[in-house]
């Protein structure tokens, strides 16, 4: 999987990716994430890339030319996506981030300060997403939620130990409460069931903890609209 970032400030992409699970996976190839910067590709002499919005109000806008000229340059390939980073796209979740690990790259476009100029969207018409009901500074933090989750569905990013088939949302549910050593910390035990070394018991207990978890805190999902029925 390949990440193409457009951004106009690379370093927040670049020192996120540059540690931990997800600078494991660039060091072993299974994903690639390069940043592209429009300011490179202004044609403005001040290096410019955005303007006060026609019409007034507060705050800079981005100019069409110097994304739309980044973007022209970014070699696609055949499956790929093109994604703008937006408050006002489809909220993103783990159905979505299961589709997009089915590409083989994902184009993103960061916006920062007030956002795209309309033209953006009208010419390169990316997918548009959202990371929540909030307005953040810039694109780059949703990129990297996106970067980060989506890399966690390809094969290789995580080890066996930090398998996601049992993490939350990927049977519908949120995942049983989790438990480790010692087993008496400050009065509070671990549930007995845990210890017995009974597997089938085990299993049992934790999809009664995760349906009970999931109807106290997300109710919502217990209603599985595409098959349209309860889980
Ligand atoms: N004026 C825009 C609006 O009201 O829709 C918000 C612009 S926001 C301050 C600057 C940039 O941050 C956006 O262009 C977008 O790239 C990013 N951004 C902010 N909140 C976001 C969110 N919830 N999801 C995805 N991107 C977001």
């Amino acid at each position: 999987m390949k990440f193409d970032v457009l951004t106009l400030f690379p370093e927040m992409i670049k020192s996120c990716c540059g540690c931990s699970i997800l600078k494991r996976a660039i060091d072993n190839s299974v994903i690639e994430v390069n940043t592209i910067n429009p300011r490179d590709f202004t044609q403005s002499k001040h290096k410019k890339v955005d303007d006060t919005p026609y019409g007034g109000g507060a705050g800079m806008v981005l100019m069409a030319q110097p994304y739309v000229d980044a973007y022209a340059g970014v070699e696609k390939l055949e499956n790929s996506l093109t994604v703008m980073l937006t408050p006002q796209g489809k909220v993103f979740n783990d159905t979505m981030s299961n589709e997009f690990a089915q590409y083989d790259q994902i184009i993103m476009l960061c916006g920062h300060y007030e956002g795209f100029d309309e033209r953006i969207r009208e010419i390169i018409k990316p997918t548009e997403v959202s990371i929540g009901d909030f307005v953040l500074t810039g694109g780059e933090l949703p990129a990297l939620c996106l970067i980060d989750s989506i890399s966690r569905k390809i094969d290789g990013t995580l080890g066996k130990i930090e398998s996601a088939d049992k993490d939350s949302f990927s049977n519908g549910l949120l995942e049983h409460p989790q438990y480790t050593k010692p087993r008496n910390f400050r009065g509070f035990e671990v549930p007995e069931v845990l210890l017995n070394g009974n597997h089938a018991e085990i299993e049992k207990y934790r999809h009664e903890q995760s349906l009970l978890r999931t109807k106290l805190r997300r109710k919502d999902l217990l209603f599985c609209k595409k098959e349209g029925k309860k889980l």
